[in-house]
């Protein structure tokens, strides 16, 4: 049993039982979605009865890093993003330059964005794309890469905690992972020794400063929804033994990757059931949907803001489902040869590698 288990479950004071192991496979009936690369081949499908096809062949890193998505919905009303390093408002594949579009009244700024959101919404009504120019997805970035707070939350799927067999929390496990850890939906991430893991997940973006608020009205302080990786270094995670700290090992340069797009809670028939998975050289590792969530992203909202102030611009990383490498037999962690593929159905999916070299700048 890995050694970081042992010390997970110590210190959540969880039972002393042998975990549980399965091979997660597909757990959602009724969906369906299609992930597609430029070449509109699938890189994976989901049918209506809930099963998966996967591509017929494996791609090469490069060939992932340059893929994109297109929702199969085809509804595409309001989603924003990080292009070149300046604001752009997306649609099909196209992007309008919010800072010239609207004659310098917002800012090229992504990271300044948030503080407006309701007024942007607004301006962002009805635009026209017709002389849109094409988005290149090797100049996507983090959909905000200057958050004033981050957040994550630990231990927050049913089916991932009823497989490694750990208790249920009866409050969430809130950590931080530092702003200095954000990079993009394409990044080369260095890898920060032989235990890094990842953990795909919704990321929430607030777009409405609030303190003490209600789940019921917790939607509309959510600017959108955005994939992420928690990249953690399970070693430094679980430093010291006694308390494990886990933000420090969370938040290596690059360990919080976030995109490729920012869209709005409107956007999904049910933002509560969202699907979103991750693939491990393009085979699938995590799979799961957000209503399988112990604690929902309104109850997640109300349990930071009863405590704290949530500002414009934060993140939610709202946790991860089961399929981490960290608990699989035997433990499976990443290295310089992998590619890591974190999907979420309705907004799209990044495709990270990695290196054991200096690749992440100050
Ligand atoms: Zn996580």
């Amino acid at each position: 049993m890995p050694e970081v288990q042992n010390l997970f479950r110590a210190w959540t004071g969880g039972t002393t039982s042998q975990p549980k192991r399965r091979t997660f496979g597909p757990s959602v009936q009724g969906q369906c979605c299609a992930l597609v690369n430029e070449n509109k081949r699938p890189v994976m499908s989901v049918t209506h009865d809930g099963s998966r096809e996967d591509p017929p062949s494996r791609e090469s890193p490069s060939s992932l890093i340059q893929s994109s998505l297109v929702p199969a919905t085809g509804e595409l009303t309001m989603r924003i993003a990080n292009h070149d390093d300046r604001l752009v408002l997306v649609d099909e594949g196209k992007y309008l330059d919010v800072a010239k579009v609207s004659d310098g009244l917002f800012s090229s700024d992504v990271a300044l964005i948030y503080e407006r959101w309701d007024e942007f919404r607004n301006w962002s009504e009805g635009r026209d794309f017709a002389d849109a120019a094409t988005i290149e997805d090797g100049k996507l970035g983090a959909p905000n890469p200057k958050p004033p707070q981050v957040f994550g939350i630990g231990t927050n799927y049913r089916g991932y905690i009823e497989a490694v067999g750990w208790p249920t929390p009866e409050v969430p496990l809130v950590f931080t992972k530092y702003q200095s850890a954000i990079t993009g939906p394409g990044a080369v991430i260095e890898l920060s020794g032989p235990q890094v893991d990842w953990e795909v997940e919704l990321v929430v973006v607030i777009g409405r400063r609030g303190r003490r608020i209600r789940a019921e009205k917790a939607w509309d302080h959510v600017a959108g929804l955005t994939v992420g990786q928690d990249i953690s270094d399970r070693d430094a995670q679980m430093r010291p033994k006694t308390f494990p700290q886990f933000s420090l090992g969370k938040s290596f340069p690059g360990y919080a990757p976030i995109g490729p797009y920012l869209v709005t809670p409107d956007e999904f028939d049910d933002p509560d059931k969202i699907e979103l998975g991750c693939l491990l050289n393009g085979q699938e590792v995590q799979r799961s949907t957000t209503d399988d969530l112990i604690f929902t992203v309104p109850q997640l909202i109300e349990y930071l803001s009863g405590m704290l102030t949530l500002l414009p611009g934060d993140l939610i990383f709202t946790g991860t489902p089961a399929g981490v490498g960290s608990v699989m037999d035997p433990p499976r962690f990443l290295t310089s040869t992998d590619v890591v593929t974190s999907w979420i159905t309705g907004i799209g999916q990044m495709t990270h590698t990695f290196a054991h070299g200096p690749v992440m700048s100050a």
